[in-house]
């Protein structure tokens, strides 16, 4: 860029860039996603294709930035984990944000009428989402923050399926199903679902009740947990040198990115996958 006079309005630019060695978690959020859940008619209270969208977006933006080491997506959001030795952007929070909501939207809209074939998108009515980078200290708060996440799908889902189950099958209206379930804990609930419309909560669809969790698969999780020198190709051990990282970088972006819906609250999720933290 050729130097000029105006150059200066450069220096009112704020550094945003995020502390160094800690996890970095992306969550974005679909806006107004209640207003377009209805306009185009999502089923409530869990719209299969809707979920599986935002799991076919999300596996984009995962093959797009090999940074990101594991995703998880509930209802309208994704939270995106960089490794603690990003250095994607410089870590700049403004340009990881920004890149992670226009590419999981771009892929969004891309695949809209792949799962919405009988609903064309039409403005104004046209997803959106925000976005925000919250960074970690440590493995334990991390995985804190992965579990408040699922509890809160686990919490949301128990609610909305009483809900739903109360009003499209009880008959009820929306505001006497809402009266009767306030101050209500879990056993309540399952327990109407059970007496009254004979279901089993733990039947329900596991996407549902868990959410969904992205990551990377090696060769190692086929072996056993111990490591052994088969393993070679595997992250886990690799020291941080610069071109072991870039070995780690082709490694992930030629893995195959899953897609699970399983408890990431306790440790064996995370025992049976140890290079997912490491
Ligand atoms: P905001 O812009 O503040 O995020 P919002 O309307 O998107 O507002 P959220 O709290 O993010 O509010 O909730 C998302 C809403 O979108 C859910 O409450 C639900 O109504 C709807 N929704 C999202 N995904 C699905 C789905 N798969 N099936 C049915 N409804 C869904
Ligand atoms: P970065 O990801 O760092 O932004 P970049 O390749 O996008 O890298 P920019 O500095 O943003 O680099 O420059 C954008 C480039 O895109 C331009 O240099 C030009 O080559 C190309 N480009 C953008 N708009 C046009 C256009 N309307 N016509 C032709 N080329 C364009
Ligand atoms: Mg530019
Ligand atoms: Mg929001
Ligand atoms: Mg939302
Ligand atoms: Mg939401
Ligand atoms: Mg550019």
């Amino acid at each position: 860029m050729a130097n000029s006079r105006f150059e200066y309005v450069k220096s009112f630019e704020q550094p945003d860039v995020l502390l160094p060695n800690t996890w970095i978690v992306v969550r974005i959020d679909g806006r107004g996603f209640h207003k377009l859940s209805d306009h185009y008619a999502f089923k409530k209270p869990n719209d299969r294709r809707a979920l599986d969208l935002m799991n076919a977006a999300a596996v984009e933006v995962m093959k797009d930035l090999p940074d990101l080491c594991i995703a998880y997506g509930v209802s309208d959001e994704f939270s995106f984990v960089f490794h603690p030795s990003c250095q994607l952007f410089e870590r700049r929070n403004g340009k990881l944000v920004t890149t992670i909501v226009s590419t999981f939207t771009a892929h969004y809209i891309y695949k809209w009428s792949e799962y919405f074939p009988e609903r064309p998108l039409l403005p104004p009515y046209l997803p959106s989402f925000d976005g925000r980078a919250v960074i970690y200290p440590n493995n334990r708060i991390l995985r804190d923050y992965m579990s408040w996440r699922q509890v809160d799908c686990h919490i949301n889902n128990l609610y909305n399926t009483t809900f739903w189950t109360m009003v499209l099958q009880g008959g009820m209206s929306n505001t006497d199903a809402e009266q009767e379930l306030k101050g209500t804990v879990s056993a309540d609930k399952n327990e109407i679902l059970f007496k009254r419309f004979g279901i089993n909560y733990n039947n329900e669809l596991e996407i549902y009740k868990k959410g969904t969790v992205l990551y990377r698969q090696y060769k190692l999780e086929e072996a056993k947990p111990t490591k052994s020198p088969a393993d070679e190709e595997s992250p886990v051990e690799a020291k941080q040198s610069r071109s072991q990282q870039d070995k780690i970088r082709k490694l992930r972006r030629k893995a195959q990115v899953v897609i699970d819906h399983v408890d990431i609250i306790k440790d064996e999720f995370w025992e049976k996958r140890p290079w997912i933290l490491s």
